[in-house]
């Protein structure tokens, strides 16, 4: 490898660097904003359901015609809760409110594993993207020695993480 060609892989692998950092930093944040919508999913969810639970609650234990018209208009639902339908309402409503639970807790349920592959994703998120965070690039040489051609699988340090395997974003490399 001559001087020349050496300096040149070394200015572009600066610049490729400053690149890398960027899409990483870009990641990141991503990733951060990906973490907190869940939270606040989660949080939300967490409410709906508790309310979801009382409002169940409520129907069961003997609820008043006016305060199920409420929770119909509330839901949403077209259930008629004059009497003599009072009964059957309740059976709709408390279907409606079974079937909310439901998909509530069924998100719930999801919330851990997208969470943890956020946290997956994150420690991949500064991986050396040159040699996949190995820290060393592996290179075939030819040799010729008495007019034999020979090759040789060489072993370098990676230029771009600088044999750390990952790229340090708070800092430099
Ligand atoms: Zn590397």
């Amino acid at each position: 490898m001559n001087l020349a060609y050496s300096e040149a892989s070394m200015f572009e692998n600066m610049h490729d660097l400053d690149k890398v950092k960027k899409r990483m930093q870009k990641r990141n944040e991503e990733l951060n904003d990906e973490e907190k919508q869940l939270k606040n999913e989660e949080t939300t969810l967490k409410k709906t359901l508790i309310s979801l639970q009382n409002l169940r609650e409520e129907i069961r234990s003997g609820v008043t015609q006016q305060r199920l018209k409420e929770i119909v208009y509330e839901l949403k639902m077209t259930v008629r809760v004059k009497f003599p339908f009072f009964t059957l309402a309740k059976y709709f409503v408390l279907q409606n409110v079974d079937r909310q639970l439901h998909d509530v807790r069924d998100l719930l349920h999801q919330i851990p594993d997208k969470i943890k592959r956020i946290e997956r994703d994150r420690e991949s998120v500064n991986k050396c993207p040159a040699c996949g965070g190995f820290g060393s690039q592996v290179q075939r040489r030819y040799m010729r020695e008495d007019g034999v051609v020979s090759s040789v699988m060489k072993s370098s340090e990676c230029p771009l993480c600088k044999g750390k395997g990952r790229i340090d974003l708070n800092g430099f490399v």
